[in-house]
């Protein structure tokens, strides 16, 4: 009997080395911390080699609405009002980092885009220095899309993946603003643009229906059509929605080139 109890002993003792080389080679290869993060109920950990980093499917682009870039870094690093964002770009172009990449910046607070209720855990979160009256400087700028191009290519996003916040927050947010320069960054790749002429709307095109086709969130129609006027036809002026507008919301759908 004592025998065989040793024999236990050492049985357990060396399934608690292996679980534990298990786990060693797990976290090395997750970068995670003692446990993997999974379930409470009862399971068995069978660790599978097969894994890489998620990785995010959107850029979200903000302005501070801050007078200076340290007034900026102060709130998006201290505890209140418990804001961050992954990246700060100075309006003199330099970029600082505020969160690692892996991790979930809260930049887009309540935001629906497409598919994605949880827009922070969705994506990467760049602000602008800008104070929301100011034009962006071309230091800025250019500083913009040489991050947006890594982040591009480093997670390999479509043009339509690049947006602002207003457009994943239209009921609450007007931010980069009418100022931010969408065309020039979707001539580099970055966000969906049409140019004229645009293709005619079918008749009885659908607004609404266009607009969540592109990817806005449509529950309150009013402040979503605003925003996509900020973000894609900042000079109109009517009460409703234009000819032009309507044929931009059809070309951006992409229904437009649908069979
Ligand atoms: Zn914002």
């Amino acid at each position: 009997m004592a025998g065989h109890r040793r024999a236990g002993g050492l049985s357990r003792l060396r399934a608690a080395a292996r679980l534990a080389t298990t786990l060693l080679v797990a976290c090395a290869l997750a970068a995670c911390s003692a446990w993997p993060l999974g379930t409470s109920i009862p399971t068995r950990w069978q660790p599978s080699a097969n894994f890489d980093q998620r990785r995010p499917t959107l850029v979200v682009i903000h302005y501070t609405g801050s007078e200076t870039a340290a007034d900026a870094l102060r709130t998006l690093t201290t505890a209140t009002p418990a804001v961050s964002a992954h990246y700060l770009i100075v309006r003199d172009g330099s970029i600082v980092q505020l969160v690692d990449e892996r991790a979930r910046a809260w930049h887009a607070g309540e935001s629906r885009w497409g598919a994605s209720f949880d827009v922070n855990s969705d994506s990467i979160g760049i602000e602008l220095d800008n104070d929301g009256r100011t034009p962006y400087p071309q230091a800025q700028i250019d500083a913009l899309l040489a991050l947006l191009a890594d982040l591009q290519r480093r997670y390999r996003l479509p043009a339509a993946a690049f947006v602002g916040h207003a457009d994943v927050a239209p009921w609450r947010k007007v931010d980069p603003g009418p100022l931010f320069p969408w065309r020039t960054l979707a001539a580099s790749g970055f966000g969906q643009w049409c140019d004229p002429p645009y293709p005619e709307p079918p008749l009885g095109f659908d607004f609404a229906l266009g607009l969540r086709a592109i990817g806005y969130d449509t529950r309150q129609l009013d402040s979503t059509w605003a925003a996509f006027r900020l973000h894609y036809a900042p000079d109109e002026t009517a009460a409703e929605p234009s000819e032009r507008e309507r044929a931009l919301v059809y070309c951006l759908s992409g229904l437009a080139s649908s069979p």
